[in-house]
């Protein structure tokens, strides 16, 4: 553009010297040329005339040879005219007869001139301009008998040049005239032509450095510059139009690209990483930490009693509490660690910068810390607490997947030890697992082997006399031996094989329960254990129901025993089973009594008839007043809402006796009877009713 502008501007300059050139120089050059001709004309003519005059009136004084004098006078008649440089008179014999000069003349220049001139015979007759001189030569008389020749040479060039000077000074003015109306005439196209050119050109290259397709160029006059500035407006209007237009489609795109990611990277409820976008992290700070030989750690931890929380309360409730924990846990980590929800009440924290046991174990404290003071979300003051598994990149061998399976062995393992604990992973936990999958993966064909067995456990009342059994499933594996129900039942619930274990039991139970009613009466009861699993399949009632029409047997022999926490885990489930087994005749009892949530709010609530109260209270009976009176109130508290209360783990006499004082109505423990076969449990029965032997 500045090119092409420049190039206006120099075509413009070359225009107008051209124009002053040919304005000027060629009216100059032409009227130079012209006059010259004219004039060369001019004084041929004249000097022809004069010549031609003067050789006829020399005729006379050729004739007449004495009027010598006279004929000197005649020439100097020539003095009158500034031009003649000289005239020569020849006679007839071609010698010189007269001459004249002009007076001005030097000496010297008129033995040049006479010199040059001598030979009148070698110039040609006629008037002619030769070099600076006009020469006229005419004959004297007539031509066929010439009396002489008369030669008369003016200055030429000198006047010329003269009269040239002369014309020149006085178009001069002229030409002063004409440079000085090019001068305006140039002046007035810049300003009207090439200045709004060079403006509108600025203000293009002003728009292209701001990229401001915002701005606007002034529209003067109806010329084509304003014609061409009013386009490029209009340009820039559709631009700047076209842009902003751009601009919304980009916001709008931008916004649905960061909500999208949000979406897939972020948690709805806590807008803490999710699951997805905490494995990528993961998965890239292994890497790193793999090539730099660095460690890091992960932290995964899960809320207790969560569950419980959502279910009594609400998932409204719930939600608000999961919220509540993100913000408190986030408080106190440090610059890098990365907070994640992985779903539920589950919890990841990602320690990139290789923080040593110590201060791990010290982040774990005090997450367990900061999660046991209650929360308060609507007025309402909920207590939870963590269970946090720790691991490091180096036990997994950097792999993701190994980590994270580590880390969840972790957290098991501190829930395990009793909860609001944390746990460091370590080698042995992978064992377990091992052991956790072997025995899953053994329970159905144990079952088919005929594996299992059913124990029973006798129970007595205040009198000591027996009442009925709980049954107990036990297991001896041919490779793993004897494997506790404490440690197959929870892993049966998580592999989902717990249905096949109490299906199992209530048919042998049915099976044994003529024989068990034969040995302590038609008031026995026998109690079957049901899991949160057993509850939630609705087909678990029907069940019941079919196998006690297929044996024939009272539904009032048989009885339920559902934990605290297992009812807890969805009371719904749980209440509508409790319906249906109270309207069929079989009674419900809630074991462990005091070990879970223990609010004693939902009792009033549901449709039971035993509370079972656990060992850990009877334990305390005869050691601290404090554990008397706490049993003392469960009971009377069972009793005030028309329960049966029984006391489980009673292995000592003096225990029996308190438990007899404070109005309990049953008791289980090794005081009476182990678990055993029902081969066995006669002897057991016939030890419990025969004569006590004297000391
Ligand atoms: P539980 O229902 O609380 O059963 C009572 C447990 O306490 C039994 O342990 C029993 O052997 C033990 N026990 C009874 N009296 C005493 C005592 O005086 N001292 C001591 N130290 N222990 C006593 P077991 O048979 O090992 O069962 C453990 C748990 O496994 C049971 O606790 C129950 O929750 C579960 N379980 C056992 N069999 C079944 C079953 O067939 N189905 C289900 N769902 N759970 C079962
Ligand atoms: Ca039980
Ligand atoms: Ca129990």
């Amino acid at each position: 553009m500045r090119g092409f502008l420049g190039s206006i501007r120099t075509k413009l300059i070359v225009f107008s010297l051209a124009g002053i050139l040919v304005s000027a120089g060629v009216p100059l050059f032409l009227a130079v040329e012209q006059y010259e001709n004219w004039y060369q004309q001019f004084v041929t003519q004249q000097l022809n005339s004069m010549t031609t005059n003067m050789s006829e009136d020399a005729v006379p004084l050729l004739i007449d040879s004495d009027s010598n004098i006279d004929i000197t006078t005649f020439l100097l008649g020539l003095e009158r005219y500034d031009n003649v440089v000289f005239a020569h008179l020849y006679d007839a014999d071609h010698r010189l007869y007269a001459q004249f000069y002009n007076p001005t003349l030097q000496a010297s220049e008129v033995a040049q001139l006479s010199r040059r001139w001598n030979n009148i015979n070698a110039i040609t007759l006629g008037t002619f301009v030769d070099g600076n001189y006009l020469v006229s030569h005419k004959l004297i008389g007539d031509e066929r008998l010439p009396l002489g020749n008369l030669l008369i040479v003016n200055d030429y060039q000198g006047p010329l040049n003269a009269s040239i000077s002369s014309l020149s000074t006085s178009i001069r003015s002229y030409l002063i005239a004409s440079l000085l109306m090019i001068v305006i005439a140039v002046y007035w196209l810049q300003r009207s032509t090439l200045n709004p050119l060079i403006n509108l050109w600025q203000f293009t290259r002003k728009v292209y450095a701001s990229k401001n397709y915002g701005l606007r160029t002034d529209v003067k006059g109806r010329d084509e510059v304003a014609q061409l500035s009013g386009s490029i407006n209009t340009l820039l209007e559709t631009i700047d139009r076209e842009i902003t237009r751009n601009q919304q489609a980009n916001q709008q795109l931008q916004a649905q690209q960061d909500s999208m990611e949000r979406l897939a990277n972020y948690d709805v409820l806590t807008g803490l990483p999710n699951r997805l976008f905490f494995m990528e992290l993961l998965q890239i700070q292994l890497k790193q930490s793999q090539r730099a030989q660095r460690d890091l750690s992960v932290m995964f931890f899960d809320l207790d009693g969560f569950k419980q929380i959502n279910d009594v309360h609400g998932h409204e409730i719930g939600d608000k509490l999961l919220v509540a924990v993100a913000r408190r846990v986030e408080k106190f980590l440090r610059d890098g660690d990365i907070l994640s929800r992985l779903g539920g009440d589950e919890f990841l924290i990602l320690l990139p910068n290789n923080p040593d046991k110590v201060t791990l174990i010290g982040i774990a404290e005090r997450l367990i810390q900061a999660l046991r003071t209650p929360f308060v979300v609507d007025d309402w003051e909920l207590s939870i607490s963590a269970s946090v598994g720790i691991t490091h990149a180096t036990q997994a061998e950097y792999s993701l997947s190994s980590m994270i399976s580590n880390a969840d062995l972790a957290m098991y393992a501190a829930k395990g030890k009793g909860k609001n604990c944390y746990a460091l992973f370590d080698a042995q936990m992978e064992q377990e697992t091992v052991r956790r999958i072997m025995i899953a993966n053994a329970i159905e064909s144990s079952l088919e082997l005929g594996e299992f067995e059913v124990h029973y456990q006798m129970k007595v009342n205040a009198q000591q006399q027996p009442i009925g059994f709980e049954a107990l499933t036990r297991w001896i594996h041919p490779d793993m031996d004897f494997i506790s129900p404490a440690e197959f039942i929870p892993i049966a619930e998580r592999a989902g094989k717990i249905t096949k274990i109490t299906r199992w039991m209530l048919v042998r139970v049915m099976r044994d329960l003529p024989q068990l009613i034969a040995k302590i009466g038609d008031h026995c009861i026998v109690s079957v254990n049901m899991t949160t699993f057993d509850l939630r399949q609705k087909n678990t009632a029907e069940y019941v129901k079919t196998l006690l029409a297929q044996s024939g047997i009272a539904p009032n022999h048989l009885e339920i025993e559902v934990t605290e926490s297992a009812y807890l885990d969805n009371f719904a489930a749980a209440n509508a089973f409790f319906t249906t087994m109270q309207d069929l005749g079989v009674s419900i009892a809630l074991d462990d009594f005091g070990t879970g949530y223990s609010s004693l709010s939902y009792l009033t609530q549901i449709d039971i008839n035993t509370l079972k109260i656990d060992k850990q209270f009877v334990d305390l009976l005869g050691k601290s007043a404090r554990g008397e009176t706490v049993t003392k109130t469960i009971i009377k508290l069972a009793h005030q809402l028309d329960l049966k209360v029984c006391a489980e783990g009673v292995e000592y006499p003096q225990q029996m006796d308190i438990l007899v004082k404070l109005g309990c109505d049953q008791v289980q423990g090794y005081l009476y009877s182990k678990p055993c076969r029902l081969s066995e449990v006669q002897s057991q029965v016939d030890k419990l009713t025969a004569p006590a032997e004297s000391p």
